[in-house]
């Protein structure tokens, strides 16, 4: 018996299921995401940083000049919808390192591919207190954070009010195939994807080369002005009153418990940037879906065209995911490829 009919389901509602879900009723899909709700979610371990500018010889992050216009866009417009505030755009100061990155950054902030993203270079210390920035550094726009807490919280409530939102775990074995159509428990579907994170349960997708990282965060009180990110080994992350500071990446113990050498890690990198007085007020740790080439898999099973994925946004979920959840419904409706690198067709 078929109780109830929907274009898509969605299984997962983090930040990938949540855009991806946003991106299909913007357009009119009826959908039903299921979500088994744990603390053990990605997104809610995430620090929520946007940063276009990343790594230590600080290059443009994959795709920036497309998914940073999309990222803000799609934020302040779902911020409008659910009449809540999650994102949070703040410049970041990377402190210089060395006379030679000082040098080449004076040469290369004039590099047009880079005057979406700098705001301007400094010479000198900008005046916090216990920042070891005796040479100055480069301050960056464009970037900021998430409050992921309240964006997915927020969210599920809004899919809640529509009533297309079930909590529970998906059982993959009451899934069946019936012309060209799913059909899973009483309820009818065209496709169902899987918007997963870490759960790499998943026996459709089994095969795909995915590599977990965990990572640890903390919360600190430091006393620190809060007006920029600073991000030099370690960021500072400024959230009305405290800062949390990441990350490490470990791929071998991929517990959900903070690690006492992944704190002591974070520590030892602070203290290079900080040299203040600070009180943790809370460590956490969560696996990030990285994937084998660092690129999300996106797209429909190779064999079973009624299954997708849209997984894999490793250390980047916050500024990924809005883009590829408008290219992947793209997709879906005969309009667009996916994005090379992401498709999950390469893998296969
Ligand atoms: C310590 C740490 C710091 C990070 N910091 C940042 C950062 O600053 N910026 C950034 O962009 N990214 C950051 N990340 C990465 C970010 O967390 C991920 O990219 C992102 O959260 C992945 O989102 P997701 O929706 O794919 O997975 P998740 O957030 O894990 O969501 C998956 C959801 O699906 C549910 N689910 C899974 N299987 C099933 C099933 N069978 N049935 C029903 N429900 C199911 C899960 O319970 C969960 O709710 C960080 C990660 C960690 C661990």
């Amino acid at each position: 018996m078929v109780g109830r009919k929907v274009d898509l389901i969605i299984v997962g509602q983090g930040i990938a299921g949540s855009w991806l879900a946003d991106e299909l009723l913007s357009r009119g899909k009826e959908i039903l995401v299921i979500n088994y709700e744990t603390k053990n979610t990605s997104s809610l371990k995430a620090a929520g940083l946007f940063n276009p500018i990343t790594g230590k010889k600080m290059t443009k992050t994959w795709l920036a000049d497309q998914v940073f216009p999309v990222l803000e866009n799609r934020y302040q417009k779902l911020e409008r919808t659910l009449n809540k505030k999650f994102l949070n755009p703040i410049p970041i100061y990377r402190p210089f390192n060395t006379a030679g990155e000082k040098n080449e950054w004076s040469t290369k902030v004039e590099e047009t591919g880079y005057l979406n993203f700098v705001e301007k270079l400094v010479s000198q210390p900008i005046g916090y207190q216990h920042i070891q920035d005796e040479l100055g550094g480069i301050i960056l726009k464009r970037s900021g954070y998430v409050d992921l807490k309240s964006f997915l919280s927020s969210f599920r409530d809004y899919l809640i009010d529509k009533g297309v939102y079930k909590s529970e775990m998906f059982d993959y074995k009451a899934l069946e195939f019936v012309s060209e159509k799913i059909k899973y428990k009483d309820i009818e579907a065209e496709k169902v994807i899987f918007c997963e994170g870490p759960n790499l349960d998943n026996p459709f997708f089994k095969e795909l080369p995915f590599k977990l990282v965990r990572g640890e965060v903390m919360d600190i009180e430091c006393g620190l002005a809060e007006d920029h990110i600073i991000n030099r080994g370690v960021f500072m992350i400024p959230k009305n009153g405290y800062h949390t500071i990441g990350s490490t990446y470990d791929h071998k113990n991929l517990s959900f418990e903070p690690q006492p050498e992944g704190i002591s890690n974070i520590k030892r990198r602070l203290s290079k940037l900080f040299t203040g007085p600070y009180r943790i007020k809370e460590k956490r740790a969560g696996i990030r879906p990285a994937t084998f080439d660092r690129k999300p898999f996106i797209g429909l099973h190779h064999e079973i065209k009624t299954l997708g994925i849209f997984n894999g946004f490793g250390t980047k979920g916050v500024s990924l995911t809005p883009f590829f959840a408008s290219n992947f419904v793209d997709f879906l409706e005969g309009k667009a490829k996916i994005e090379t690198e992401a498709d999950v067709q390469r893998v296969y």
